[in-house]
């Protein structure tokens, strides 16, 4: 996405958005450099498959699946609870490596999951309405303490 910004009267400088780093940045000056330190940062992420989704994916699974796990047990199965679980939580995964831009010291999927499940419980808004799938999520990934209770954030 390429869009032009204004700055005062006279000077015009483009600004960019990266869907990977979802960062807007200016193509010049000091935003231009956090941009070129953190998209570094990113590719590596990228690279090992610690993330594996671009902005405009990880966006999508919270509007489109965010929905099926909070309708509870009516109209949706657990199965597709389940997946709208996993989902969720790829996209809270995503939103937690950006907002520490990509620090390298932020743990993986599958123990930011254990995390999670342990700072929002089976009586948190995320699972109130499926308990079921909490304790299928616990199972599979056990709980972890590092997240702050009720928060999807976690700080390397
Ligand atoms: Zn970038």
């Amino acid at each position: 996405m390429r869009k032009t910004t204004r700055l005062g009267n006279e000077k015009t400088v483009q600004a960019l958005h990266c869907d990977l780093c979802a960062m807007d940045y200016l193509t010049t000056g000091e935003d231009s450099r956090l941009h070129d330190k953190v998209h570094k940062k990113a590719e590596v992420a990228l690279q090992s498959g610690k993330i594996f989704l671009t902005e405009t994916e990880w966006q999508h699974l919270r509007a489109h699946y965010g929905p099926i796990l909070i309708a509870g047990k009516s109209p949706y199965s657990f199965e597709e609870r389940y997946d709208a679980a996993l989902k969720v939580l790829q996209y809270l995964f995503h939103q937690s490596m950006v907002n520490c831009r990509f620090n390298p010291k932020h743990v993986g999927l599958n123990a930011y999951i254990a995390m999670f499940l342990k700072a929002n419980p089976q009586n948190s808004s995320w699972f109130i309405t499926s308990p079921d799938v909490y304790q299928a999520l616990v199972e599979k990934f056990s709980t972890r303490a590092g997240i702050k209770h009720g928060s999807s954030q976690y700080e390397p």
